[in-house]
């Protein structure tokens, strides 16, 4: 059978890939905003956010920063908003321990001028989908967020988070009725995917976080959930004890 017809009968979801060219923008903070304990809104704002595109939630920026000993460090970040018309761009950082992307949004400070770069591609997953499943831990919460402000109304969207605490859960707006989970233990992730309410039609489900968790979370979706390779992105933002880690894990 030929691809294309085998590809309309599996029904597999449209994902579009865009590349974009890379420009590096020198950009300055403009806001800095505590979003519970564990996450830090920071918006940048400049001349050269005025040509910024970033196509979906699942994009990523290369954040360019010095460090107080002069070093330069490069981390993804997930662009959360951004308006061309303003020049704005914010990103947000889960804090945490040991990490200089997090320490630097700890000390930033209206003014401080960092450089980001990208996106350097755009994976768009489609809206018009009989369900969205979204899993991740902190380091995703930006990614998820965007994604339930973008999905449409009548959109059914079931949103997994895997927090430290109960203090991290932030407000999440959406036009849908999503139904999220907060959980505070790795056990309670999996017990709450393996009781997912029955996925029918087609759908998409998509993962980020800690390449350990997401693993499991991978080997879940596609074993008990029966949830087809083709219909999943399980993404590795970070690995527990490495430094500026890069990964994929399914897609
Ligand atoms: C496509 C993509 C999009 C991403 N979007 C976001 C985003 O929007 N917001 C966000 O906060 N992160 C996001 N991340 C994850 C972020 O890039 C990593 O967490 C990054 O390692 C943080 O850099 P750092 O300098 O703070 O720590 P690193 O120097 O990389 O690591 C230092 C130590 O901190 C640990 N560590 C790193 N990240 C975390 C974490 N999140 N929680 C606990 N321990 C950690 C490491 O295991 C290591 O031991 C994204 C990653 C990818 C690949």
């Amino acid at each position: 059978m030929k691809q294309w017809l085998e590809s309309i009968l599996r029904k597999e979801p449209r994902v579009q890939r865009v590349r974009h060219e890379v420009v590096a923008r020198e950009v300055t903070v403009a806001d800095v905003r505590q979003l519970g304990p564990h996450l830090l809104r920071v918006t940048f704002t400049g001349p050269s956010l005025a040509g910024f595109v970033s196509l979906s939630f699942d994009d990523h920026v290369k954040f360019i920063f010095r460090t107080a000993q002069g070093d330069t460090v490069k981390r993804d970040y997930t662009p959360r908003a951004c308006d061309p018309v303003a020049a704005t761009l914010a990103l947000e950082f889960a804090l945490h321990e040991h990490g200089p992307a997090s320490d630097w949004a700890r000390q930033a400070q209206v003014g401080q001028v960092v450089t980001v770069a990208g996106p350097r591609g755009s994976r768009i997953l489609p809206l018009d989908l009989d369900w969205h499943l979204l899993i991740g831990d902190l380091s995703a919460l930006p990614a998820i967020a965007r994604r339930l402000e973008e999905l449409p109304a009548h959109s059914r969207a079931i949103v997994r988070l895997r927090v430290p605490d109960e203090a991290a859960r932030i407000d999440l707006a959406s036009q849908t009725d999503a139904d999220v989970q907060w959980l505070t233990s790795d056990e309670d992730l999996f017990a709450s995917l393996r009781a997912l309410p029955p996925l029918a039609g087609d759908g998409f489900a998509w993962a980020a976080g800690e390449t350990g968790l997401m693993k499991r979370v991978r080997d879940m979706l596609a074993g008990e959930c029966g949830i087809p390779r083709h219909a999943m992105r399980v993404a590795a933002y970070w690995r527990r004890g490495v430094a500026d880690f890069h990964e994929t894990i399914a897609e």
